[in-house]
């Protein structure tokens, strides 16, 4: 007997981090100093905590508990909320009609949009090497999946990115796709801006064909190794044409560290306010029938944080960026010397061992060295974010040794 809907798939998810991440919690219990534990995807300090910054969660346990136990003052999300976001995210240059919505974090934004630009059986296009939740959502709403291949050498495949939608666009209305850019997971790729022209202009193209929908997933934007800078590409967004839309999926995870507060949203963008108008009264809906509201105090913190507090955040946060930094050159210094091929790393949590063949024997074996990764597509993902800097020396080596031993 079955209690559940005739298509819902009841395959349990393969989650390739928490279970690694349990084993090697396991082993540290015995082993506490050869274990490597890099599965962890959150930001995590050199003494193998997780970072909560002070400057946000300071302000955070002062908020009166009457504002904590409130709804939102609508499912859009805060007014307030929406403005700090639409300002914090968004670069001051970008001058297209929009609308921000309130999610429950990027996933909220990611997951809505899937359902809102696809019906069923349509075909969503995603990076080859991504973030494994996105095929999940993708499944949860009966919907296709197509990949582009990310890399051409060592630069974003464009030519790749330009078939697979020409190919979409012929078999259906529209093209959805998923850029997670800058600091992509788990390769930490970020595009240049000459490849976003690129890409708005194939994008420009597909679209006179059928309308383009691009999904712009910024989880790690503000980790960014060029701050000021980094918001700069969204300068291209200007050239879109009227059949082109693209959503800011923006996470308050990362940015402010705090995962668990649930707070992000999706910044709808195109050029005529009507289409925009259109797709916030969906997400609005989806909202209402679904989460509801946003964590009201996670809001307001958010919003007073980069709007009052940005002085202290950012340098606060720039001690990570630090840390990643000086975490990620030696990681990759060491790769480079002693031939372990890494996907072409700029930036952000993540680094990955490329890797076509055996890529679970590998993995296997690198856990019975007490060395703990991720599996992702064409490759293995090492989590600098929470790896401590010493740590690092020497590994690179031993995945190598690991590799050739196949
Ligand atoms: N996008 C990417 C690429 C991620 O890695 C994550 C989280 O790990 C998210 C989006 C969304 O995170 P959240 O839903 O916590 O905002």
């Amino acid at each position: 007997m079955k209690f559940y809907k005739q298509s819902a798939n009841v395959t349990p998810i393969n989650d390739t981090v928490f279970k690694v991440a349990a084993m090697a919690k396991k082993d540290a219990l015995q082993n506490p100093e050869l274990v490597v534990n890099a599965t962890i995807g959150s930001l995590y300090d050199e003494n193998g905590k997780i970072v909560a910054y002070n400057s946000v969660f300071d302000h955070y346990n002062q908020i009166p508990s009457a504002i904590k136990a409130s709804y939102a003052s609508s499912f859009q999300g805060n007014p307030s909320f929406q403005k700090a976001v639409f300002q914090w995210a968004i670069d001051q240059n970008v001058n297209l009609a929009h609308q921000v919505i309130a999610t429950p974090g990027g996933s909220g934004a990611i997951s809505t949009s899937f359902r809102t630009f696809l019906d069923a059986d349509q075909t969503v296009l995603l990076p080859n090497i991504a973030w494994s939740s996105y095929q999940l959502m993708a499944s949860q709403e009966k919907i296709q999946v197509c990949k582009y291949e990310m890399f051409q050498d060592d630069h974003l495949n464009l030519e790749d990115i330009q078939t697979k939608m020409a190919q979409i666009a012929k078999q259906q209305d529209r093209v959805v796709i998923v850029i997670n850019d800058p600091c992509h997971n788990p390769t930490g790729y970020s595009m240049s801006k000459s490849e976003w022209e690129k890409f708005i202009t194939i994008a420009n193209e597909i679209s006179k064909q059928v309308p383009v929908i691009i999904i712009n997933d910024i989880a790690y934007i503000d980790y960014s190794y060029c701050l000021p800078q980094s918001r700069q590409y969204q300068d291209t967004f200007n050239q879109i044409s009227e059949n082109v839309m693209i959503v800011v999926a923006f996470s308050c995870s990362k940015s402010v560290t705090s995962y668990g507060l649930r707070a992000g949203a999706a910044i709808v963008l195109a050029k005529r306010e009507e289409n925009v108008e259109e797709v916030k009264i969906i997400f609005e809906k989806t909202a209402r029938a679904t989460w509801s509201n946003i964590p009201n105090a996670a809001m307001d913190n958010f919003t007073w944080v980069v709007e009052e507090n940005t002085k202290a955040f950012e340098s606060e946060k720039q001690i990570y960026i630090d840390l990643l930094q000086q975490r990620s050159q030696c990681f990759i210094a060491e790769a480079k010397a002693c031939n372990l091929p890494v996907y072409p790393y700029k930036e952000g949590f993540f680094v990955t061992v490329k890797l076509e063949n055996n890529i679970e024997q590998v993995h296997e074996k690198l856990m019975k060295e007490h060395i703990y990764t991720v599996i992702v597509e064409h490759g293995i993902r090492i989590a600098i974010c929470s790896l401590p800097l010493r740590q690092i020396p020497g590994l690179a080596l031993k995945i190598k040794n690991i590799i050739d031993q196949q």
